[in-house]
């Protein structure tokens, strides 16, 4: 995925957002301000959980195909063998789970599975 490709969807997301708050403003004409609170944190969140995936993602294949000496060990240093992809979920701080796929490396030294870089 590029990089005009990723602002599209996020520009669609954003829309999702928007057309949904005020979409759910008309069911609930009487909600407090709490509940509206509640609604758009709701909705941005799951936004947020996009772009911060589409963007680590992104960082991490520029740093394994820019530096392969970027990709080492941090136990001992020695050069990580890839593995091909993997994934690993994370958590937002908003309790949002994404799931990020990554190209995962071994340590041929001590044997250790990374997710290069951290
Ligand atoms: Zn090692």
């Amino acid at each position: 995925m590029n990089g005009d490709e990723m602002i599209k969807r996020w520009h669609i997301m954003s829309e999702e957002v928007i057309s949904g708050v005020a979409e759910w403003r008309q069911q609930h004409p009487k909600a407090t301000f709490r509940e509206i609170e509640d609604e758009v944190d709701k909705r941005l969140a799951a936004l947020r959980a996009r772009m911060m995936t589409d963007v680590a993602v992104q960082s991490a294949q520029t740093e394994w195909e820019e530096g392969e000496r970027a990709a080492v060990c941090p136990s001992c240093g020695a050069e990580l063998v890839k593995k091909g992809k993997k994934k690993r979920k994370l958590q937002t701080r908003g309790g949002q789970e994404v799931e990020l796929e990554r190209e995962y490396g071994v340590c041929p030294r001590c044997g250790q599975g990374i997710f290069p870089p951290g």
